[in-house]
């Protein structure tokens, strides 16, 4: 390629996606870089053992309520319908999460769960999802007692192990995207397409990016680029801090080290995914079988142990919502806000928002057809 008319820092869901509409829709040629040795961000999958597809990064599991991104992303991929199960260890007993009718009754006497699952279809109606932190605020002392039942089993050490952070010292959004589900619908997610990539994500992205006007360099930090091409536009979807050289101050990210290990046994998880809010210092399992349908002798497993993130050390897994790195984002935003027209940032690190790939994805779209649609391309003599 010769001089590209847009530089596309990342190429996760958000990069591959913007670069995909820019090459397409707008006709204009677009360099995708990414430090990493290999495109799809945190979504990156690759054969491991026993040729079972396994997430470099963590378990990646794709749902979401939106048909337009459903179908945007059907152009590239066909789907294997997935239902993500989720299991708590739980006073002794495995046990569906999210918390919900079902779960009450492996954990309680009959009688009384019966009686608080009366208490809960009465107060909220059935089929309906409460937060914990809402539940905790009920008047009721049933209500209340359970309520702090469920934070105390569930969700108070899962989130210290996850955040080094109580529950309420983070935006109530995050532990209410696990809310109690009033009903015995076990499933982990209840959007209307939940299904994986027939043939993984990083295929995926292979056909996103497959367009003649995209070239992609991998193991290419935009460090080595800028300036390079100086009338390239630039979408960054990495770190907004890191971007502006911590101009305000570094913002905080979680960071994963993640424990790949393999078992000689078909088997070993009952369902996708076990939580154990209160025992170890990993907050989850995931055997990768169930998510991608292969049946194998053998069976590969990823352990999840959070910890802070240190620059260099390991990656920015997470952005932390709170009050405070609201606030500590504003003065980047501004920064960014002077940049219109000539740089753009988006995605899960360049907004420092909590997406999953479904918003990531939906994200990039919206930024296309509201913004980079309109930007002309360079004058050219
Ligand atoms: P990323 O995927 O992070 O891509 C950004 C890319 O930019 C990276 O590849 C990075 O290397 C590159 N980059 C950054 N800075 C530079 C630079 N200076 N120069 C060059 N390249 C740079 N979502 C779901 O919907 N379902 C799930 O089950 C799910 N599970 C998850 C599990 C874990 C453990 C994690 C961490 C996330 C999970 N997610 C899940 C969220 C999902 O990973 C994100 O929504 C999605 O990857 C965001 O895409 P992105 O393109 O914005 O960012
Ligand atoms: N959470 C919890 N216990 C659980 C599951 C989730 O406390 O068993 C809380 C925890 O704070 C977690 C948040 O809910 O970080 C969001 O959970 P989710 O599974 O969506 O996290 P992700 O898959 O993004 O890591």
């Amino acid at each position: 390629m010769s001089t590209p008319q847009w530089i596309i820092v990342g190429a996760g869901f958000t990069g591959a996606v913007l670069a995909e509409r820019i090459a397409s829709q707008l006709g204009q040629s677009v360099l995708v870089i990414d430090r990493r040795d290999h495109i799809g961000g945190n979504a990156y999958d690759y054969k491991g053992p026993y040729g079972i597809l396994v997430h470099k990064y963590g378990p990646h599991i794709f749902h979401t309520n939106s048909k337009k991104i459903w179908d945007y992303l059907s152009r590239f991929t066909e789907w294997r319908p997935y239902f993500h199960h989720v299991v708590g260890h739980v006073d002794g007993c495995y046990t569906p999460i999210p918390f919900n009718l079902n779960t009450l009754a492996d954990l309680f006497p009959r009688q009384m769960a019966d009686q608080l699952s009366q208490v809960l279809i009465d107060t909220y109606g059935y089929g309906k999802k409460v937060p914990i932190l809402k539940m905790r605020e009920e008047a009721s002392e049933q209500l209340r007692f359970l309520a702090d039942y469920v934070y105390q089993k569930v969700f108070e050490n899962y989130t210290i192990k996850q955040w080094s952070l109580r529950p309420e010292q983070l935006d109530p959004s995050v532990s209410a995207r696990v809310p109690i589900h009033i009903s015995r619908d076990n499933r982990y997610f209840q959007d209307i397409y939940q299904a994986m990539p027939a043939d993984g994500y990083s295929a995926m992205f292979e056909r996103i990016l497959a367009h003649e006007n995209i070239a992609v360099e991998t193991s290419t930090d935009f460090d080595s680029v800028r300036g390079l091409y100086p009338d390239a536009k630039v979408v960054f979807t990495g770190p907004i801090d890191e971007y502006f050289d911590f101009a305000h101050g570094a913002l905080p990210y979680r960071s994963i080290r993640f424990r790949m290990f393999e078992r000689d046994e078909a088997h070993v998880l009952p369902v996708g995914t076990v939580n154990y809010p209160n025992e170890f210092d990993f907050t989850r399992i995931t055997e990768f079988k169930h998510l991608t349908g292969q049946s194998a002798p053998g069976s590969v497993l990823i352990e999840e142990y959070p910890e802070a993130y240190v620059p260099g050390r390991n990656e920015p897994y997470y952005p932390i919502p709170t009050d405070d790195t609201a606030s500590a984002l504003r003065p980047y935003q501004q920064m960014a806000q002077e940049l219109r027209g000539k740089v753009w940032f988006a995605g899960r690190l360049g907004d420092y928002a909590y997406y999953n790939m479904d918003q990531a994805c939906g994200r990039a779209l919206a930024l296309f057809e509201k913004q980079l649609s309109q930007a002309r391309p360079p004058e050219t003599a």
